[in-house]
């Protein structure tokens, strides 16, 4: 029994639109085929979309776990690298973004 593969349709572009559908297919990182059918049928519900919920998901868990394990806002923490305080002495850390550990 002969496998039903479906019809191969070709399009006549000019070429600038070809230049454009290959830059957005090349950004949407698809194929020709796959860009024109997720703009004609939709982006397929599934890996690009649950892959983004998915990561959003997980950051709002860990935003919330760092929240409850009470770590020091970044403004009340100072560092205290020797190397760093060698570098920039007492004030601003510049590699770490926060005060320096005042030297007492
Ligand atoms: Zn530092």
């Amino acid at each position: 029994m002969e496998e039903n593969r479906g019809q191969k349709l070709t399009m006549l572009a000019s070429d600038e639109e070809a230049e454009q559908i290959k830059t957005h297919a090349a950004g949407a990182k698809m194929g020709i085929s796959e860009y024109l059918r997720s703009k004609v049928f939709g982006t397929p519900q599934g890996e690009a979309q649950g892959d983004l919920e998915s990561q959003l998901r997980k950051l709002s868990e860990r935003v919330d776990r760092l929240e409850k394990s009470g770590a020091p806002p970044k403004e009340t923490r100072t560092c205290a690298d020797p190397e760093h305080a060698r570098i920039y002495g007492v004030g601003h850390c510049f590699d770490c973004d926060i005060p320096m550990k005042s030297a007492h």
